[in-house]
């Protein structure tokens, strides 16, 4: 593996376990500057970030280099002065959300580089979401066909593209399939993909710490494809649909493509300017409804092919018939019978639906947050104390992310208070922490069995 790709490996891992404080100021802008003879040589900016670096951090860098598999006798920090803010740092935030692989695809991706400074603003595409593995039936399939429209040449047609519906009905996965495809089209291309509540608290940040919002502004006005997520949550926030204004303008002059999803049409939004109404309104406006049963049926075979399980017609009509119309929830409900069928070892049978089903019955209806906490603190021999507290140990971070990925998954709530309710202060560790547990899930290793075992029992 080159330097290069492991470093960021590794800051990938450091910045999940320090806070974000920490690692901005430490290891933002260190470099691995070469590994040879049981010496890793880490290239630092200055002599501060050197001395705590080796005073505060050596252990957490030689623990996470084991990690990745390169066991240095010795780390040495230099100061380095090549070390600048220019220096290519990929953007760890955005190389985690990547399957392994992509990492060389990754690395062609261009970062805002805007006055010499490198941003850091997630690009937040998620490879998980194609237009391979999404089931187009009635109810999407003008989505679906504008979305693939686009990709195949942004900025053109349907802009802006705005996609309404209610939750967990493939919003989000469309438009990420969207942005993925231009990327692995034409790498150079500078998509940005955010939830708006991702965009609200980077401009929020940007006011606070920086006190100003110019580089926030000129990262998102230099995209090619902006991807903005739940716009429904700009409601009452006016100085950011300001901001979002003046972003929207910019990039429809340019025409640069932009694409929204929300959960109601913009006439729908309370207290969304008038302007932005009527801008969202200039392209093409898509309902989304939800699936119908053939296309849940469709849905759920194609999931469970994904996993390599495949469903026979009647437990499929089965899982189809009385999961609800939310694609969330009808994956939710694979899942638990596919875990279900892995715990006991047995095929999925209409015998292991019943089973299920009737299971499912004795649910109580609500559980919550605290209940969740508890619970997976529980599993995993951890107190409350810690996993609410500060304690970094890989012990307590684990089922920490794994508490987080929970409520997100069984509850949906928003990443602030998700991070409210771990006790953690800023959001991006719950995006950081349920990003990584999310890509854990496509691999057949311990967290994802830890996961499964937690949601069967959850609910007991
Ligand atoms: P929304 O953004 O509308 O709330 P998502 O895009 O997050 O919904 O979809 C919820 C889940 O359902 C995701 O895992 C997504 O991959 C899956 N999903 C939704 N619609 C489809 C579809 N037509 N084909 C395959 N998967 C789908
Ligand atoms: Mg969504």
């Amino acid at each position: 593996m080159q330097e290069s790709t492991l470093w960021q490996a590794v800051l990938g891992e450091i910045e999940l376990s320090v806070s974000r404080g920490n690692f901005v100021t430490w290891f933002k802008n260190t470099q691995l500057i070469r590994y040879k003879d049981d010496v890793a040589v880490v290239g630092v900016a200055n002599i501060f970030v050197k001395n705590q670096l080796e005073k505060k951090f050596n252990t957490l860098v030689v623990e996470t280099l084991g990690k990745n598999g390169i066991r240095p006798l010795k780390v040495e920090y230099k100061i380095h002065t090549g070390i600048s803010p220019q220096i290519k740092h990929r953007d760890s935030e955005v190389l985690r959300n990547q399957p392994a692989p992509s990492a060389a695809r990754e690395a062609a991706r261009p970062k805002a580089t805007i006055g010499g400074v490198t941003h850091s603003y997630r690009q937040g595409l998620n490879e998980r979401y194609s237009f391979e593995n999404f089931v187009v039936g009635a109810g999407n399939e003008l989505a679906y066909a504008a979305c693939q429209a686009i990709a195949s040449k942004p900025g053109t047609k349907y802009n802006p593209l705005f996609l309404y519906g209610g939750v967990g009905i493939g919003k989000t996965h469309l438009i990420q399939a969207v942005g993925n495809e231009i990327t692995a089209k034409k790498p150079g291309a500078r998509v940005v993909y955010a939830s708006t509540e991702q965009f609200v608290q980077e401009f929020v940040d940007s006011l606070r710490i920086k006190k100003n919002t110019s580089d926030f502004a000129s990262f998102y006005r230099s995209a090619d494809v902006l991807i903005v997520d739940d716009v429904q949550f700009l409601a009452g926030k006016e100085r950011v649909q300001d901001e979002f204004f003046h972003t929207f303008n910019t990039l429809y002059q340019a025409n640069k493509q932009i694409i929204i999803s929300s959960d109601k049409p913009p006439k729908d939004i309370p207290t969304l300017e008038e302007r932005l109404r009527s801008r969202f309104a200039w392209g093409m406006t898509i309902d989304m409804q939800t699936p119908d049963f053939e296309t849940r049926c469709a849905i759920l075979q194609s999931k469970a092919a994904g996993q390599g399980v495949s469903l026979n017609q009647a437990v499929t009509e089965a899982l189809a018939s009385r999961a609800s119309s939310n694609v969330r929830e009808l994956e939710g409900t694979l899942n638990q019978l596919l875990a279900w069928c892995e715990m006991r070892r047995v095929e999925p049978d209409m015998q292991v639906v019943a089973a299920m089903f009737e299971s499912n019955q004795a649910r109580p209806k609500h559980i919550s947050a605290r209940q969740i906490i508890e619970r997976t603190a529980k599993h995993f021999h951890v107190s409350m104390e810690d996993i609410l507290g500060p304690k970094r140990d890989k012990d307590i971070v684990v089922p920490r992310q794994i508490a987080m990925y929970m409520l997100r998954s069984e509850l949906h709530l928003s990443f602030p208070k998700i991070a409210h309710e771990l006790g953690r202060k800023d959001h991006t560790t719950a995006i950081h922490s349920i990003d990584k547990i999310e890509k854990e899930l496509g691999y057949e290793g311990s967290i994802k069995q830890y996961v499964l075992e937690l949601k069967e029992r959850l609910y007991a």
